[in-house]
């Protein structure tokens, strides 16, 4: 039974999607990093903005999409699958074209690079958030700063 469903574990990439059972989601494409502490002076807000932006250049391909696993029956009615046997394991890609979900299949052998690409796009998302919250934290600090600084003088 082992050597046939190797057999079949083979072919998957070839095969069609005949059945696809509940997804568990390995990477989130939508993740957001925690809220970050803001400091309160501008300069110092300033240092952290711009060792963020060193931050932003990719190291490689980005992925903007949710990275799943699921368990489906292969095209090979022989299979274990179609009877009680286990279900082979099987990623796919989730994203958003043009406001409708999209589903890739990603082929095994690309799966480790699939997924640096999908974790690469997740850290420049955390990046690009810390960034947000910092630039809205010297915009919402700014009326109080230049007060401060005009009452200095
Ligand atoms: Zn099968």
């Amino acid at each position: 039974m082992a050597a046939a469903s190797g057999h079949a574990e083979k072919k998957l990439s070839h095969q069609p999607f005949f059945a696809l059972f509940p997804v568990k989601q390995i990477l989130a494409g939508s993740l957001w990093g925690p809220v970050m502490q803001v400091p309160s002076h501008p300069t110092q807000i300033r240092r952290m903005l711009t060792s963020r932006l060193k931050q932003l250049t990719p190291t490689g391909p980005v992925l903007a999409a949710s990275l799943s696993e699921v368990h489906k029956r292969c095209g090979q009615p022989s299979c274990a699958c179609h009877r009680d046997g286990p279900l082979h394991l099987a990623h796919h890609l989730t994203l958003k074209v043009d406001g409708k979900t999209r589903t890739i299949y990603v082929p095994q052998d690309m799966l480790d690079e699939v997924r640096s690409w999908v974790t690469e796009y997740q850290r420049l998302k955390a990046v690009t958030h810390e960034i947000t919250q910092l630039a809205l934290a010297l915009v919402r600090g700014h009326v109080a700063d230049r007060k401060r600084r005009q009452g200095r003088s």
